[in-house]
This record gives structure tokens, sequence and C-alpha cells, in this order.
């Protein structure tokens, strides 16, 4: 999407309707609402989102939206810690009925080819990826597109991951789980032989940047990098 369609959209403010929020794991929050009819977004973009349910400083924080379009509902996914911005009690404090609002969609994101595409999720960073791989399921993969999903947490606490594994079940889609970096490069160096593709890096800035390093010390071309930098971790 280009800039002037990014500036257009985050214009058109939307009102979301929330519907429910639960624990995805320690410390992590997903949060539902309601998709209008006229509301669309391409698998990867995100969103600005203001907290309208009580005056606070700092109301709107960026969040990729982590459901697919074909899903028919806005779903976003948080780190909020034991001591969380007054933005993030703000959430918590959501009860049904209440709204958040939402600009945009905006951002470049997203798919925008059949390349084969190694997509390389950082912790959070797996959230545009869970739209971008629904997406691909919803539709079918119909050009078997070659698509691999690399997801690092050290942590070992990976996201949707009942969800992925049943994706990689069902699909051509790969899903590689690890928590380390030396695994994660040992992984990247074999896409990279067997393929002349895409990259698409998502995850604090500190992973995005040397993740992104790493394919330019071995060759990759700027234009083949796709990175999403989630700015607060
Ligand atoms: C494109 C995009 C997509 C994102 N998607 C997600 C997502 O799916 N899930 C998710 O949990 N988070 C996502 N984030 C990050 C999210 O917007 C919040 O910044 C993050 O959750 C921290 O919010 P907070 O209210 O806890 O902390 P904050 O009060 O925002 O502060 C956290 C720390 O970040 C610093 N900080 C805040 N904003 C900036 C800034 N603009 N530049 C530099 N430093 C800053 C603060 O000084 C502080 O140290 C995304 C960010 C971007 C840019």
């Amino acid at each position: 999407m280009s800039f002037f369609q990014d500036m257009i959209s985050v214009f058109k403010k939307k009102e979301l309707l929330f519907l429910e929020s639960y624990k995805e794991s320690e410390g992590v929050y997903s949060f539902l609402f309601e998709k209008e009819k006229d509301l669309t977004w391409k698998a990867g973009q995100h969103g600005l989102f203001t907290i309208t349910n009580k005056k606070i400083k700092n109301p709107t924080r960026p969040f990729s939206v982590a459901s697919a379009p074909t899903e028919n509902i806005v779903k976003i996914t948080m780190g909020i810690s034991a001591d969380p911005s007054d933005f993030k009690k703000a959430m918590l404090e959501l009860k049904e009925g209440k709204n958040i609002s939402m600009s945009g969609p905006v951002g470049s994101f997203h798919l925008n080819d059949n390349s084969p595409s190694l997509l390389i999720a950082g912790g959070i960073g797996i959230t545009p990826f869970r739209s971008i791989i629904k997406q691909l399921e919803a539709e079918g993969n119909r050009d078997k597109q070659q698509i691999q999903l690399l997801y690092m947490d050290s942590k070992k606490s990976y996201l949707y991951k009942d969800e992925l594994d049943e994706i990689a079940e069902n699909t051509s889609i790969s899903v590689t789980y690890l928590d380390s970096r030396d695994d994660l490069y040992q992984e990247i160096d074999k896409f990279t032989y067997q393929y002349n593709g895409k990259y698409y890096i998502a995850g604090p800035k500190s992973m995005v940047d040397s993740v992104n390093a790493y394919l330019k010390n071995n060759d990759i071309p700027k234009r083949n990098i796709k990175r999403d930098v989630l700015i607060g971790y």
C-alpha cells in the first residue's frame, strides 16, 4: 500500500465494539473486536488503536492486526507486564459493549508476490504472521507458494502454537520453533541455499536489526527484505 493510501487510511477512524479478551500466555493477552463490514486490511498490516473508554495520556498505540481479514473479527495481541502503562491498564478494563477506535489499516508489511517467502518472527512479532498465514490457509494457498515460518522465542513461550501447528499440518506452510539465534541463522541459511526468495522479519528492534544485518552480510538484496519493528519492546 502506498504512502498516500496510508495517509488517507489514517484519517479514517472507526469505532470498534469490544467483544472479549483472554490470556494467551504469561503476560500476553488477546483482545477481540467486532469487524465492521467496510473495514478490511491486508494480512500483516497494523492499525493505530486509541483508548476512548477513559481519559489517559498518550492514548494511541500501533498494533498489528493478528487476525486475517477472512476471520471477520479484529484481533490484537499484546504483552502486558505486571506494571502496565495506562494504555494497557485501560485495555484490561475494557468491558463488553465498550468501544476502542482504530485508524488505518496502514503499512507495507504484507506479502506482495508469490515468491518463496521466509517469515521470521521474534517473540510478540508473531502477530502479523498469524494474520498472514491464517489468510493463506483460508485462501487455500492457491499457488502453493513456498512459505516457511521461523518463530524464535528464547523463553519458548510460543503464542498461537496450537493454531500454527494445525496450519502446518493442513497446508504446505512449514512452522519451525526456535529458541536460539544460532539455530535461527542455520534455518535462514537453509532457506537461502534453496531459494531466491523474500524475507519478512517482525519483532523487537534489536532482533529485527540483527537478523537484517545477518541477511545483508549474506548478500540478500535490501529489496528482498521487509521489516516490521514492534517499537516499545
Ligand atoms: C507497526 C507496529 C506493530 C506493533 N504491533 C504490536 C503487537 O502486535 N503487539 C504488541 O504487544 N505490541 C505491538 N507494537 C508495540 C506497541 O505499539 C507498544 O509500543 C508496546 O506494546 C509497548 O506499549 P506499552 O503501552 O506497554 O509501553 P509504552 O508506554 O509505549 O512504552 C514502552 C517503552 O517503549 C518506549 N517507546 C514507546 N513508544 C516509542 C516510540 N515510538 N519510539 C521509541 N520508543 C518508544 C517507551 O519510552 C518505553 O521505554 C507494535 C508497534 C509497531 C510500531
